[in-house]
Formats: C-alpha cells, structure tokens, sequence
C-alpha cells in the first residue's frame, strides 16, 4: 500500500470551498483530486444562480484562487458589484476550474458516497493514524486518500416542513408538490407558480425573496394566490426596521414585504406549524396546529419549504466525529456559530484547531462545517481551507495564524425560535434589538442587497470570542 503522503487529498464538492481548496492545495504543492457530484463546477450554486448575494465581490474570491487566475491573465469583476449566483459561477468558479493546474484533478458526476479506512470500522484504533482514508464512489469505485477534505456544502439537504424537525406526517408522500428554497418564479420556474397558489412556509430572507416574486408574479398572472406562513406570533422580524434599518436595502424590502401584506395580496398565517400534508385532487393540504392547540387546514397548489438547510453526516459515519449535539458542528466551532447563543455570527478566525475531529485528516469545511447555523460566509470557508491546507501540509505556524476580513451587516437576529424556521440568523432586526457587529449571514437571498462595509476581526484572544459574536 503507497504511504500516506504519496496519496492525493480528496476534496468532495466543487463549490467555492471545495475549489478554493484545490487552489491552495496546488499552491502548497499537494497531490489532490477534487471529487464533484453535479456535472459542472458550482452545482450547488447555479440552483439559485437568479439570486444576488449580499456581499460583494472582494469577499467572494480565494486568495489562492486569485493568485492562480490572476497569473492566467484573468479579468477580475469589479469587487464592489454583488455577482448574482449564476455571476459567480460564470465570471470566477467556471474559469478557475478550468485552469490547467486544476483542470486535471477535478472530476465531476461523481458522488461520494461513503468514507472509511481499508479494513477499519469506526471501532478500530490500531493503525487508525497511518491508514489511508477510503472515498467510496456511487457508482461502486473506491479511492485511496492520505486526508478528505469534505466541502460538500448543504443546498442537497434542506429541513423538512414538520416543526418539530422530523417531516410532518405525510411530507415524504407530498414531494412532488413542494419546492426547494429560491424557485426561480419569475424565471425557469414560472409555470409552476403563474395561476396557482403557493404557500412558502420560513421566515428568513429566501422565504422573504420568494415572497415578493410571488407578489410580483401575481400582479401579471391573474389567478396566483400567496400565502406565507410562519411560526412565530408576529412578523415583525421579517419586515426589519423598515427606515430605520441599518441596511436601506434590507429595510426596503422588508418593508416592500409588509405593504404587501397589509394589503392582503399576500396571506398571512401565524404561529404557524406544519402537521400533516395530504395530496387532494392534484394539490395539497396542510394541516396546521396552533399554539393554542387548535387545528387548520390550508389547501395548496405549490409549497416552497423555505425551512433552512442542515448537514448530511452519513457520508462520515464510519469516522470518528466529535459533533457538538446543537448545532452539528464540530465542539470547537458550535459556541462560535450558535444562534441560540449569539445575537448573530460574527465568527472569530479559525480554522484546523477548530475544524478537528477525533478522525485525524477529516475536515469539514465550508458551508457543511457549521453544522445547522445559517450563518456562513464563503470569505470564513477560504480560510478554513487555508488553514486546514496548511496543517496538512506541516506548516502549522501559518495554519494557526487565522484572519478574517467580514464584511458588516449591522443588526441582528437572537430569536432563538425565529432561528428553527428561518434560514438566516443575521435576519431583519426586531425593533428592540440593539445594532451590533455581525457578519452577513450565508442564505439571505438576495436580501442585503447592498454594498457592506469591511470589518478587520484580528485573531481571537484567549477565549476565542474576539470580534465577539455580535459584540458592539
Ligand atoms: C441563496 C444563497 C445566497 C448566499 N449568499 C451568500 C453571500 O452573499 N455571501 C456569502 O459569503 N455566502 C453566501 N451564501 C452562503 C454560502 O457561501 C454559499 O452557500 C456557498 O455556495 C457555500 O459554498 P460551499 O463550497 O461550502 O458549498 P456549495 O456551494 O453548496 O458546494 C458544495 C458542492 O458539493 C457537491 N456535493 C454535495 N454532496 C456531494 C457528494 N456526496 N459527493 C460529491 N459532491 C457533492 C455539490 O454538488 C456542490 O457543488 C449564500 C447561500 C445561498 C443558498
């Protein structure tokens, strides 16, 4: 069997992490393959391409990627203009990728399955260190790897409807009548809206997106109903601070939400949780219970379940993981991240220490390393891998030396109910809630479209809090 060095590192997912870490890895000169389930680099993100990210294009490229592009004779996007999905694809992943010093190493329609360690379950310590990884393919193929890196990201894996975080009774029997988060209803997507009814279940920003292109939509297509359906008592959250937010965009669009609201073009139903769909005649029913117990039935054309995203760890459960049992994190970073904790996510740098498991040389990094918070940045993932490359590659000096540049959202979400339907912690800001330092939050959809200001957070002091979470 090759020695571990002489084996590649595997990188899962060909996302902006993924790819950010084939960058650094071929910087550092590590052998590498990066294995991509979809049939293009940025599978995942080309599924809400229509959306505009909030943060603009300084805080969206690797370093490392830069570097290799640049030397390419890449033309760079003006990095104050906020790339839509698709944008960030087309003008920097797509060309990244095909780079001929990544090109080689990335293979895409190719699904990871499984990971072990030849002849070792889960139980087995002896040899655990010096055994190479084994990456199980779909299709049956194994590969051997001296470390993984699983960037796999969670767009594959959205929460279900049912409020108690197993799916409502009869939601695996209704597929074919939900949608996953950010439909493009205005564009591909529109047939399945225009004239029907649509129920959007979430109170986050994709909820919120969605919301007003189904208003939009309704204004063209006589016969498009709308109703939006959340479980808290008010929703004050959604609408944010309206003038006085401390972004005009978010608060134009909150407030944009709410005009239409009060004028009844769109439904909405509070204290709201999902117990039961049943398929009637070619729509939907939800039955919904109310806090006071009683029960309502809505009946529906479409539902967006726009109810956040949560990590799929089945890929590593023959790995040692230490995941913290909130968040789905590792122990390390779950403190961090956490909005039951945290009135946002202003993150502190980390990277390898924080990223370890017990397995040694299984990283999740990128969207899937923080577990069930909605609060990641693609900025945090560039140097999660930085650090965690550098750990591999023996350079712990640089491997622990983490910083962050984040931009600046101002005001923030601390709902720790709001937080189980939402899909986005650095949520419009209830009127109460002072304005504190956070960082943007990864699935606004579109929301904060406006340009953030840049926030330096230095390494974190003892303690690991610096640049606090949320702290003023
Ligand atoms: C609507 C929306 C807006 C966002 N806006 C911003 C923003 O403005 N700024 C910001 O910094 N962040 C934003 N984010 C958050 C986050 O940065 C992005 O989701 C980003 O794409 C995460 O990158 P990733 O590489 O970790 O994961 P992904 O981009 O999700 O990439 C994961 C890749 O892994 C592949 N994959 C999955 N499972 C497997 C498997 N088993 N085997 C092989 N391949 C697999 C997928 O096909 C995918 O290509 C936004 C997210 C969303 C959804």
């Amino acid at each position: 069997m090759s020695t571990l060095t002489q084996l590649p590192v595997v990188v899962i997912g060909a996302g902006p992490v993924g790819l950010a870490a084939a960058a650094h890895l071929h910087e550092r000169g590590i052998a590498f393959t990066v294995l991509e389930a979809g049939d293009t680099p940025g599978a995942a993100v080309r599924q809400w391409g229509h959306v505009r990210v909030f943060s603009p294009w300084r805080y969206n490229i690797d370093p490392a990627a830069r570097r290799l592009l640049d030397d390419a004779g890449w033309v760079a996007p003006d990095i104050e203009a906020l790339p839509t999905g698709a944008e960030l694809v087309t003008a920097y992943l797509q060309p990244l990728a095909e780079l001929p010093a990544l090109k080689p190493h990335l293979r895409y329609g190719t699904r990871v399955e499984a990971i072990s360690r030849p002849g070792l379950d889960r139980l087995r310590t002896a040899g655990r260190d010096t055994t190479p990884f084994l990456v199980r393919l779909a299709d049956g193929e194994e590969i051997l790897a001296r470390a993984v890196v699983d960037a796999s990201g969670t767009w594959g894996n959205p929460n279900v409807l049912g409020a108690s975080g197993l799916p409502a009774r009869g939601e695996r029997d209704a597929t074919r009548y939900l949608e996953h988060a950010l439909p493009d209803v205005l564009g591909g997507d529109r047939d399945r809206f225009a004239g029907r009814h649509t129920l959007v279940v979430g109170a986050g920003h994709s909820a919120a997106n969605t919301l007003l292109s189904l208003a939009e939509l309704a204004a063209e297509q006589p016969g498009t109903e709308v109703t939006w359906a959340i479980r808290s008592s008010s929703p004050a959250r959604s609408y944010g601070g309206g003038d006085a937010d401390a972004l005009p965009a978010r608060g134009a669009l909150g407030s944009r939400l709410r005009t239409h609201v009060d004028a009844g073009r769109i439904r909405l139903l509070t204290g709201f949780s999902v117990h039961a769909l049943t398929p009637t005649d070619d729509r939907v029913t939800v039955l919904v219970r109310h806090a006071d117990g009683s029960e309502e039935a809505v009946t529906v054309d479409r539902i967006v379940a726009a109810t956040g995203f949560r990590p799929d760890h089945s890929i590593a459960a023959e790995l040692r993981l230490d995941l913290d049992p909130v968040m789905g994190a590792t122990r390390a970073l779950a403190p961090l991240i956490d909005p039951n904790e945290h009135s946002c996510g202003t993150v502190p740098p980390h990277g390898v220490d924080e990223l370890s498991h017990p397995e040694p040389g299984y990283y999740a990094v990128g969207m899937k390393s923080y577990g069930r918070a909605p609060t990641f940045l693609m900025a945090t993932g560039y140097e999660q891998v930085r650090s965690v490359v550098a750990a591999l590659a023996g350079d712990w000096r640089a491997a622990r030396d983490v910083q962050l540049d984040l931009p600046e959202t101002g005001v923030c979400n601390s709902n720790p109910d709001d937080s189980a339907t939402s899909d986005s912690c650095c949520g419009p800001a209830p009127d109460a809630e002072p304005a504190a330092r956070g960082l943007a939050t990864g699935v606004s959809g579109g929301l904060l479209a406006a340009p953030l200001q840049l926030v330096t957070l230095d390494t974190a002091p003892a303690g690991g809090q610096a640049g606090g979470c949320c702290g003023s």
